[in-house]
Order: structure tokens, then sequence, then C-alpha cells
């Protein structure tokens, strides 16, 4: 474990929260539901609502996010702006596939009556070849679901055409997991090239690319493959993590017609959103930077 990595973890849980609250949008489906409403209306930006939690183990909590997922569903009903992202290890995968690919299907299935649209994340890749399969399987049966690729893993251009025929909704991104240097990439530059790679391969093979980054010289390219390879503006999108701040950035792209959604979590239970905000402070320490900054901006 590096210094930076022992840091975060022994980071008292209070302290973490204040780091976090600009990315994580409260702890309750109403107050979620509110910030992908009003990022919409005031600023025309897109979400993905996210209920926070991981690698849950009992029945109990597993049954309680599927009620949570399905209140979440509901209360969002039909509207143009949030799609709702989850995690197989909140729902049931400790059970096996079948479980939780059920458990999944229903959730499609109850967005599917609102023309609303689930991601399934990307997990560690103890999970990548459980969430590949469920997802070929669900996505024969269902229009409305998408997942996403991790740009540092050496097998995501396999995995990409693995994908043959499905019209895919990919969201591409670097992942945010560590991964060992005999699976993936260690390098972030290295990460960013070959994100640029399979955003291009994904335009070629039909699919719609998703596009998760924060770094302006990677969208800046990939907007260049696009156009490039004369792909609509409603052929691809651009994600980023609410909180990160990028709203020049953001405000551009939509103005030139681009849709940009962001990744909106919220927690019903706080214990579930510290592996979320953990990996994010690991992986970007400057989260606690702005934050102070922020502290003690003047309004
Ligand atoms: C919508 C969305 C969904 C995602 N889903 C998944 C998933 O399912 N599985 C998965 O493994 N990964 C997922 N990720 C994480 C992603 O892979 C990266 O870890 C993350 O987006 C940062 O990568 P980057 O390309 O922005 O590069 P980075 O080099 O990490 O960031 C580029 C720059 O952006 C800024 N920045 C980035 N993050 C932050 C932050 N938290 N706070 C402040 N500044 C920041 C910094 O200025 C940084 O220098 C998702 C990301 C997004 C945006």
């Amino acid at each position: 474990m590096s210094l930076k990595e022992f840091l975060v973890m022994a980071t008292p849980s209070p302290l973490v929260k204040v780091f976090a609250s600009p990315y994580v949008a409260g702890d309750s489906i109403e107050k979620a539901v509110l910030t992908a409403k009003s990022l919409w209306e005031n600023k025309k930006l897109c979400s993905t609502v996210d209920l926070l939690g991981e690698e849950l183990e009992s029945d109990e909590e597993v049954e309680e996010t599927i009620k949570v997922y399905e209140k979440l569903i509901d209360t969002l009903g039909e509207q143009p702006y949030a799609t709702i992202s989850l995690k197989p290890s909140q729902l049931g995968s400790h059970k096996g596939i079948a479980y939780c690919e059920k458990n999944i299907e229903n959730l499609i299935v109850r967005a599917k009556k609102f023309n609303n649209m689930i991601t399934i994340d990307m997990e560690d890749h103890n999970y990548t070849d459980m969430t590949l399969e469920m997802y070929r399987n669900l996505k024969k049966k269902h229009k409305n679901v998408g997942t996403v690729l991790q740009a540092r893993l050496f097998r995501t251009e396999n995995d990409i055409m693995s994908l043959k025929g499905l019209n895919a909704h990919i969201r591409i991104c670097i992942g945010i997991y560590k991964e060992p240097p005999e699976i993936a990439l260690q390098d972030k530059t290295e990460m960013k090239k070959k994100l640029l790679k399979y955003i291009e391969l994904l335009f070629k093979e039909g699919h719609y690319p998703a596009i998760g980054t924060h770094e302006e010289w990677v969208i800046s390219e990939a907007l260049n493959i696009a156009d490039r390879l004369n792909i609509p503006k409603n052929g691809y999108e651009i994600q980023m993590l609410m909180g990160v701040p990028r709203e020049k950035l953001q405000q551009e792209l939509v103005s030139n017609g681009i849709t940009v959604r962001l990744y909106v979590p919220f927690a019903t239970k706080w214990k579930f959103a510290i592996g979320y905000c953990k990996r994010r402070l690991i992986a970007n320490p400057m989260m606690g930077v702005y934050v102070v900054k922020n502290l003690f901006k003047r309004n």
C-alpha cells in the first residue's frame, strides 16, 4: 500500500464525508432526484443516478438495495434527463450470476416502462467476466441497458469485439480500480491513449460510446475522432463525475449540441458511500484541496 493509500484509508469516516460532499447528492432518493432535475433545468446537464454501495453479502441488504432502486426508478418516472447506474456486487453477485442477472433484469424491465435506461457499472477485474456475460444476455432481450469497459485492462479490445452486433451502449473510461501489472496498464497517459483507441473502435463497431473522462485533451481528441468518422452528435455522449470542477467545458459541450451526463451518486446509508469516496480520494487527492478551497471561498 502506498503512503497516499494508507493516509486515505486511515482518514476517519466523518472527514471523508466532508471531502466527499460535493461528489454525493445526499442521503435520500428525493435529494438525488432533485439534484438530477436541477442539473437539467439550470444547466441542461443529464445525469446517471447511482445508489452508493458495493460488495453486499447479506440477502437483507441486497433486498433493501432492490427496493431503493425500484423506488428510484418510479420516482424518476419518464423524463429526458436522468438514467440509472448500478453495480452487480450490490445486487447479489455473491450468490452467483443467475440470481444477480435476474435482479438486474427486473430493474431493467421496470425502467423500460418509463423509457429509462440502466447502466451496469464495471467493478474490479474479478467482476469483468460476470458483468459482461450478464450484459450480453440482457442486451439481447432489452434495448435499455448499457455497461462499462475500462481502458486500463489489457483485455478490453477483446471485450469490445465480444459485443459484435449488439449495438451496445458502452461507458468507456480508464477505470477507477487499481489493477495488477500482469493484467493492466499502470501509467495514466498510456491509459488515456488506449481510451481514445477504444472510442474509435467502439464507433467503428457501431456502438454508442459514453466517454467518461475529465481530461480536456482526451475529450477534444474524442470529438475529432467522431468528426473524422462522420458520427452524428447523438451517436455518443461525454460523462463526468458530479463535483469535479469542469463547468466551463461542460457548458461549451452542451452549447455545441453534445450530451453531457454527470454521475450523481447518493447514499441511503453513509457506510455504503465510504468505499466510493475513499477510492475517489486515492485517485484524486486534489478532491481534498478543492473542498478546502470551497469551504473558504467568499460567496
Ligand atoms: C460517469 C462516470 C462513470 C464511471 N464509472 C466507472 C465504472 O463503472 N468503473 C470504473 O472502474 N470507473 C468508472 N469511472 C471512473 C473513471 O474511470 C476514472 O477513474 C475517472 O473518471 C477519472 O479519470 P479521468 O479520465 O478523468 O483521468 P484522471 O487523470 O483521473 O483525471 C483527469 C483530471 O480530472 C480531474 N479529476 C478527475 N477526478 C477528479 C476528482 N474526483 N476530483 C477532482 N478532480 C478530478 C483532475 O484535474 C485530473 O487531473 C467513471 C467515471 C465517470 C466520469
